[in-house]
């Protein structure tokens, strides 16, 4: 099992990086896409994938740099007849709003057809404190608290899942919250941690100023990504494994990706 990132930038991400979206590879070189951003064309592209490689896509909240790409996607695999309908893995919060908010202006107009999300997509919804199931492989999903703007909450759903004894979390956007997610971050093995950084602080990421007061124990397992510069604060020197850089792979059956510094 592999994990490999897309890219590794913020919404606003520069030249030479991508939004952050991942693929996990199993053994049997099937992949799930996690996140599919406006970039993931481009992203997939460059790792020499097309839309024909993405069976299944997982979807952790509802900006752009993670969900840009589905209509794409929903097209090309719908008018290649030869590409099957993939399937959608959601928390069921998410699957009102991406459709209504976000794809439907786009989507739901076919020639001849009235189309749903179901028209493209197996659409797979989570509930809440559950998990969902790919190729054999148990992905439980972990609510973040991501935007807040008055009342309206945009949470955003991180993953873990485990492979060989080893527990992986990827917090996916969110604010930094050691109360509400620590007892992730202490049964994990590896974290994948969303780190912004310079000097405007955002509030709805975690920040790497915030981040480095974080035990040692927990830095000495986590990842950053999701950062929107080139010139990085040396994180390894702070207690981090480092942050992630775009088309780098994390293979768990080759230990010195994971916890190499
Ligand atoms: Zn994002
Ligand atoms: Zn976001």
């Amino acid at each position: 099992m592999k994990l490999t990132f897309l890219g590794t930038g913020s919404a606003f991400t520069i030249e030479g990086n991508y939004h952050s979206n991942m693929i996990l590879e199993n053994d049997n070189q099937k992949i799930l896409l996690i996140d599919c951003g406006s970039d993931a064309r481009h992203s997939l592209h460059e790792l020499g994938l097309t839309y024909r490689d993405i069976h299944s896509v997982y979807i952790s909240h509802l900006h752009a740099d993670h969900v840009g790409g589905l209509e794409w996607l929903a097209f090309t695999t719908k008018f290649d007849l030869s590409v099957k309908k993939p399937n959608l893995f959601i928390s069921e919060h998410l699957v009102h709003d991406l459709w209504n908010k976000t794809l439907s202006g786009g989507l739901s107009s076919l020639q001849s057809e009235v189309a749903t999300l179901s028209t493209y997509y197996h659409v797979h919804s989570v509930k809440d404190h559950g998990f969902f199931t790919w190729e054999k492989l148990k992905i439980k999903l972990i609510q973040t608290l991501h935007v807040m703007s008055g009342f309206a909450i945009l949470p955003s759903f991180g993953i873990e899942f485990k492979v060989k004894e080893l527990s992986i979390f990827i917090t996916t956007d969110t604010q930094y919250g050691p109360y509400q997610i620590n007892d992730f971050y202490e049964s994990s093995d590896i974290i994948f941690q969303d780190c912004e950084i310079g000097e405007h602080k955002s509030h709805v990421h975690a920040h790497y100023d915030e981040l480095v007061k974080l035990p040692e124990h927990i830095k000495n397992k986590m990842w950053l990504y999701h950062y929107n510069a080139s010139e990085l604060p040396h994180a390894t020197e702070d207690g981090f494994r480092g942050f992630v850089k775009k088309g780098q792979c994390f293979d768990f059956n080759d230990e010195s990706t994971l916890f190499a510094k």
